[in-house]
């Protein structure tokens, strides 16, 4: 097994984050940029490059503030929030935390019952609340730690739904599609999990690696075991399958028509928004 370089592969790594930010013009001048922040590996890059890039840009100015969610994952989301307020410290970040409970009424732990997977309640109201903040604070965009391979991950499980109109997320800036709606970032968009990995070991960061005790019952959790199994057997399956879909889809978000949400205001694809009617289920469920 060959030594990695430790000065080499950060300089690689950074460097080929910030050209991605560079190429596709991710941030702009005078931006707020928002950085969902949970404290693991991913979005703790992120957020050390996109600190790096302002403190090296001399021709764009830019602020970031942090907005870390808490699920209410009993042994798990804690050790993650404990970590966001130590880093944001140490690099003079603000951090905002909000939590399940107190902007959606529920927690993940009392709620995952009454659905297949605990992440589709998970999601649902994490983009909800991530959304609703940084749209509160005036920020311009939203910062994700997605990587290479969740994005791919992503693709797979929209296609296997034939879901074509999500297929326009799959970009690292989304379209500003309405005024209440925080476009979106990836960084890390062609980073691979496996990068950010060593990235953490290498250099010692002090990230919890524990894994949400939901995970491995996800969709997701299933097709990332997947394609870890067909990485080992038939190495670049990852990178052919994102090649190929860079080269097969080009379609405009204007086919995604969003609106308000008729009970909550907040946008929405359709009269009603995924939180208030994951919140109706919820309550009906409780029944
Ligand atoms: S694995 Fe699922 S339940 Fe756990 S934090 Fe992620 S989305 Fe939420
Ligand atoms: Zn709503």
């Amino acid at each position: 097994m060959s030594v990695i370089n430790k000065e080499k592969f950060n300089e690689e790594l950074f460097s080929n984050i910030k050209n991605l930010i560079n190429k596709y013009k991710l941030i702009q001048d005078k931006d707020i940029i928002a950085i969902g922040l949970s404290g693991g590996k991913d979005s703790v890059l992120t957020l050390k490059a996109l600190s790096d890039f302002k403190n090296e840009s001399n021709f764009i100015e830019f602020d970031i503030i942090a907005i870390s969610v808490d699920e209410g994952i009993k042994n798990y989301r804690m050790n993650g929030i404990k970590f966001t307020k130590k880093i944001t410290k140490e690099l003079g970040i603000e951090l905002i935390i909000k939590s399940f409970k107190e902007e959606m009424g529920y927690e993940i732990d009392e709620i995952h019952q009454y659905f297949k997977s605990a992440c589709i309640p998970c999601g649902v109201f994490r983009r909800n609340i991530l959304n609703k903040t940084a749209y509160e604070i005036g920020a311009d965009k939203i910062a994700t730690g997605h990587n290479m391979d969740d994005e791919i991950q992503s693709y797979l499980m929209t296609f296997s739904r034939a879901d074509i109109l999500k297929f326009s997320k799959f970009k690292p800036l989304s379209d500003k599609i309405h005024p209440k709606l925080v476009p979106r970032i990836k960084p890390l968009w062609k980073t691979s999990e496996k990068n950010v990995g060593i990235w953490a070991v290498i250099n010692e960061i002090p990230i919890h690696f524990d894994e949400c005790p939901y995970s491995s019952l996800s969709l997701r959790g299933k097709t990332k075991t997947f394609l870890n199994q067909k990485e080992s057997e038939y190495p670049k399956t990852k990178i052919n399958i994102m090649n190929s879909f860079m080269k097969i889809f080009n379609i405009k978000s204007a086919t995604a028509k969003v609106g308000d949400c008729k009970i909550c205001g907040e946008p929405s694809s359709s009269n009603t928004c995924m939180a208030c009617k994951t919140k109706e289920f919820i309550k009906k469920s409780k029944k």
